[in-house]
């Protein structure tokens, strides 16, 4: 037993997001990933959503670090809240650790955090754990996929990858290395990106969207061009930056963490933008139309971002007018597609020419597709297979893609959030479950439970209705003292309340009489008219508004 290595989902299965899984070997823990999830549509008021790091706060096991993959949020946004709560290593590679610090820093815990940084092929020690980083290619540089050289042998987490033969920093997925691991060591379980998974063939080059944009850039000369990317995809920025200075154009950033980004990412000499063709946003208004470009965030519709503002038309530095050309370098992740859709929508009202993945080859995905998968199932080999990373749908897809690579059914276990395994000397087994349900993360009070977005969607959708109800304490016995009065918000209009008050208030007080009869207490009488009123109202409107009865103690003259 003290030699199984256990591997504890925390999330990222079953939905895209706040990917976050355990690594554990007597009883310590090294985390893979500790990342955040956006909202989705029906999570009103949430601003972000966590891992649940239950598990993680038992006294009888040590959290040592997170191997941190590659730096998007969706893999390092979550860390800033672990830290708040327990000292970390922090391991990756110098731009991920770099992206991650920013966070970190904002949050003012970077006093909690020891970063280690590590090479391309390196393997380190960390108390139990003994890891191998490998190269892989994705839409932010520098990347690892993690081998865990484990008693029960090794464990090797892809992280987020593709297979790009042709990419734009030269550093490969590092299938050689892969091979060598396979077939020196033997790869005992494989944890493997699927977001992809049931997508066909091979994913294209990220080296063909910069051709792919020095075209479109060719074909517009005289109007300005504004692009808007992921402020981490720093190959889709250089490769406009290269578009841009081809065609005679000077760069322009704008958005906070594209700035932050642009700065890192040259300082770290992984972009190559001469200084000369980066302007200051001040001088924006004396570079001519056609020797333009501008570089922003906002390609997910983020409101307060700087594509959206310049699209309202509330942007301090540049606002969009007609002929103007707006590329989204980018494809909405899902839960964004309404916002993109209503700023593309804004800009084109403007007068705007706007090119997108939907026309214009101008997006490629980070994640490696079927033919992809199906290589690097084959150079890997591995006895046991979790698919991670994605939907229930991807992760069943690239189950049925391994098994169509000839590994036996019984050695690949689709997992959820919240679902533990074990590796033994005997093979992969199912552990118990922990906790892997959603933390809400809402304002500044932080948590917010399940029943709390409930209640907000129940606000939501049919309004609010508070019922009244006056009651006399006549020598102690209570007695309804007049009519139950109404208050409600969101719910129907204000004629159509004043309607159906009167039946209303009549059906109240009569199940209020009848509770008063009965045990004759405050709270049964809540109960009754709550009941009442809630049957009254559906019945009449076909609504189910949150009813709120409340008693009001009358004094008696
Ligand atoms: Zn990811
Ligand atoms: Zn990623």
């Amino acid at each position: 037993m003290p030699n199984n290595v256990k591997v504890t989902f925390l999330g990222g299965l079953g939905s895209i997001g706040r990917n976050c899984a355990a690594v554990e070997i007597n009883n310590k823990i090294m985390l893979i990933d500790c990342g955040i999830m956006f909202p989705e549509a029906d999570m009103a008021g949430v601003d972000i959503v966590l891992p649940n790091f239950e598990y993680l706060r038992d006294p009888q096991k040590e959290v040592v670090g997170v191997v941190c993959t590659h730096g998007h949020e969706d893999h390092i946004g979550a860390i800033s809240s672990l830290l708040a709560e327990m000292p970390l290593k922090l391991i990756g590679s110098k731009l991920t650790l770099g992206l991650a610090k920013n966070r970190i820093g904002q949050n003012g815990l970077l006093g909690q955090a020891t970063f280690v940084e590590v090479e391309d092929g390196q393997r380190i020690q960390i108390d139990e754990f003994d890891m191998e980083f490998f190269p892989v290619t994705h839409s932010v540089p520098n990347g690892f996929a993690t081998a865990f050289h484990t008693p029960q042998g090794v464990v090797l987490h892809s992280g987020d990858f593709k297979l790009d033969m042709t990419p734009v920093d030269g550093r490969h997925t590092d299938l050689s290395g892969l091979g060598r691991l396979a077939n020196v060591e033997g790869v005992r379980l494989l944890l493997c990106d699927s977001t992809n998974a049931d997508s066909e063939g091979y994913s294209d080059s990220e080296t063909s969207i910069g051709a792919s944009l020095a075209g479109i850039f060719r074909a517009r000369q005289g109007q300005r061009i504004v692009v808007a990317c992921f402020a981490s995809h720093i190959h889709r920025i250089q490769q406009v930056a290269d578009a841009a200075i081809a065609t005679g154009r000077s760069i322009v950033t704008l958005g906070r963490s594209m700035n932050h980004n642009i700065a890192l990412a040259r300082e770290l000499g992984l972009l190559h933008i001469p200084e000369n063709r980066l302007m200051n946003v001040d001088d924006l208004d004396n570079i001519p139309d056609g020797d333009l470009c501008v570089i922003c965030t906002g390609s997910q519709g983020e409101p307060m971002a700087a594509l959206s503002r310049m699209a309202r038309g509330d942007s301090q530095w540049l606002n969009v007018r007609d002929n103007d050309c707006i590329i989204f370098s980018s494809h909405p992740i899902p839960g964004n597609e309404t916002s993109v859709t209503r700023v593309i929508d804004n800009l084109i009202r403007k007068g705007a020419e706007v090119v997108h993945s939907g026309n214009s080859h101008v997006h490629s995905t980070g994640h490696a597709k079927s033919l992809e998968l199906r290589v690097f199932h084959s150079v890997v080999k591995p006895e046991n297979f979790v698919p991670v990373h994605g939907e229930y749908a991807h992760m069943s897809a690239h189950a049925k893609l391994a098994e169509g690579m000839g590994l036996n059914p019984d050695n690949i276990l689709i997992c959820g959030d919240g679902n533990s395994v074990e590796l033994t000397e005997q093979g992969l087994r199912r552990a118990d479950d922990v906790p892997g349900d959603y933390v809400y993360i809402s304002g500044s009070v932080g948590e917010v439970g399940a029943s709390v977005l409930n209640e907000r969607n129940t606000l939501g959708q049919d309004g609010f209705v508070s019922v009244i109800v006056p009651l006399l304490d006549r020598d102690g016995e209570l007695v309804l003292a007049g009519e139950p009065r109404l208050i409600s918000r969101g719910w129907v209009s204000e004629e159509l309340t004043a309607e159906l008050h009167k039946g209303l208030a009549g059906v109240v007080a009569k199940a209020v009489e009848k509770a008063l009869a009965g045990s004759g207490d405050a709270l049964a009488v809540e109960k009754a008219a709550r009941r009442a009123a809630g049957k009254y109202i559906n019945a009449e409107t076909r609504l189910r508004p949150m009813v709120v009865p409340v008693t009001l103690g009358v004094s008696s003259k």
